[in-house]
């Protein structure tokens, strides 16, 4: 997806309106305008990154910085018990805007939004399997 069709950047330029919570010169964070609960808010970098591993980790620092408050504002003017923080990574994972950005999602006990976490246990020696292969890719 190219920047000038991207709708987040679009946001960040000011070419189509958002309820703005917070901006800074790297960062911004407005409302979703489809909630799953109210105070749903989006944290995006103005620099267009299409997921989390695209993601320049000077940009994605500038994230970091803001999170914390951005969360704990979240959960306090929302009279919330806590909150969600995701990032959804491509279609796969239900990522619909391919402008990289985290949800703040404030909770409600009971609330219902999400109510399933399908783990499951490793059968043996798959852990050390997997482990072994993902630490083959890392580049740190
Ligand atoms: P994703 O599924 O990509 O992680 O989440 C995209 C989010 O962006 C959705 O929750 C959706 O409601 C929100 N969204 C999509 N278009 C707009 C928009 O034009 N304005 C705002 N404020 N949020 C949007
Ligand atoms: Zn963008």
């Amino acid at each position: 997806m190219s920047v000038q069709d991207c709708i987040f950047c679009k946001i960040i330029a000011g070419q189509i309106p958002c309820t703005k919570i917070y901006e800074n010169e790297f960062v911004l964070a407005f409302l979703d305008v489809g909630p799953v609960s109210e105070g749903h808010v989006l944290v995006v970098s103005k620099q267009h990154t299409s997921s989390v591993d695209q993601t320049d980790p000077r940009a994605m620092a500038e994230i970091a910085k803001v999170l914390p408050d951005l969360a704990g504002s979240v959960k306090k003017a929302m009279a919330a018990d806590g909150y969600n923080v995701l990032c959804n990574n491509g279609a796969s994972a239900g990522q619909v805007v391919g402008h990289m950005h985290f949800h703040i999602i404030p909770r409600k006990a009971n609330d219902g939004v999400f109510n399933q976490w399908p783990a499951f246990q490793y059968p043996e020696g798959k852990a050390k399997e997997i482990g072994d292969k993902i630490r083959e890719n890392i580049s740190l």
